[in-house]
């Protein structure tokens, strides 16, 4: 089968990782942490991961004239994403993202944003060409709102479906979620969107319905370990995610959407399409740092082969 068309929008980090035993309280000093840097930001994990899941992946995204912007693009290069679209700022350095993981793969993070935060909506523009052709758009929340919406309203002009990951939550205004086809939140991200506690099936049946009725078509809140809650206006399911020994859960929500994109781009049902989703996130979380997590395609469909353990429903 050819490869879908992805196209992603969105930030490029550098990720600075101490791994330790436990997250520093402010004011605390924590000593006997392991230091790595790896590649990272919303936009590029989610690139990458669904450029390994098998996706034809175009890049729209701004970095640094620096060392880490280097990096980066050569980092996407190697993954096969399409990189003409991937801009060098004159004024700003690249993002940088500083990352304490705990032992028990909880994380904690602070992000200078840099070129990451002059990603225009002319940058979006400059690519209008590839947006002809492409079958799903893929867009967070760590670039400008603007150029989110610009992106949003070149895709609707192309036919091209929007995948939104809500991450870090803002509020959004109507007229981009109308022109949502999916949203991707968390349950942290879908509290704040809808003001609504987030806590069971039946919460997340009700946040979801808050965002349907705001206009976006599909809403998908990840669960974590428990996998993926589905809500549509006809059909609201648990999908349940894979059990696995988290190590570092970094990005795995950026897994998730990139690989919820080629299975989407493929014409997967969307409950399939979770499966799959929910199994590259899974592997993901078994490894440190962000891309270097990103499971490749047949490692995910091993998973889904294998069968593997799924998490018991909550309630
Ligand atoms: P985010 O990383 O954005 O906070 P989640 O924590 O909901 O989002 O995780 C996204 C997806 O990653 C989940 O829907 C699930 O498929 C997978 N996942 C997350 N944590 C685990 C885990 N501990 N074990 C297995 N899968 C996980």
């Amino acid at each position: 089968m050819a490869k879908k068309k992805i196209l992603v929008v969105g930030s490029s980090n550098t990720d600075m990782i101490i791994k330790l035993d436990r997250i520093p309280k402010p004011g605390e000093t924590v000593l006997g942490g392991e230091f790595v840097i790896a590649a990272g930001g919303k936009g590029a994990n989610q690139a990458v991961g669904a450029a390994r899941a098998g996706g034809a992946v175009t890049l729209i995204a701004r970095v640094g004239r620096d060392m880490f912007g280097d990096q980066a693009v050569a980092g996407f290069a190697q993954d096969g994403i399409n990189v003409d679209y991937v801009f060098r700022d004159n004024a700003s350095p690249s993002g940088v993202a500083l990352i304490f993981v705990a032992r028990d793969g909880e994380n904690s993070i602070a992000v200078a944003s840099g070129a990451n935060g002059r990603l225009a909506p002319a940058d979006v523009r400059k690519a209008k060409k590839s947006f002809a052709g492409a079958s799903v758009l893929v867009m967070q929340l760590e670039t400008p709102l603007e150029t989110i919406q610009a992106a949003a309203e070149l895709a609707r002009q192309a036919g091209v479906r929007v995948v939104l990951n809500p991450a870090p939550a803002c509020p959004l205004p109507d007229a981009l979620l109308r022109r949502v086809s999916i949203l991707t939140p968390n349950e942290t991200e879908a509290e704040l969107l809808t003001g609504l506690t987030v806590d069971s099936d039946d919460a997340a049946a009700r946040a979801a319905d808050v965002l349907l009725a705001r206009g976006v078509q599909t809403v998908i809140l990840t669960l974590g370990a428990r996998g993926a809650f589905i809500a549509t206006c006809e059909d609201k399911r648990l999908v349940p995610g894979f059990k696995m020994k988290a190590v570092d859960t970094t990005a795995a929500g950026d897994i998730f959407n990139g690989a919820l994109a080629v299975a989407l781009a493929e014409n997967k049902a969307l409950p399939e399409a979770v499966r799959f989703a929910n199994a590259a996130a899974a592997i993901s979380v078994t490894r440190m740092g962000a891309q270097p997590s990103a499971p490749k395609r047949r490692e995910i469909e091993r998973l889904l082969a294998g069968g593997g353990k799924t998490s018991r429903r909550r309630k």
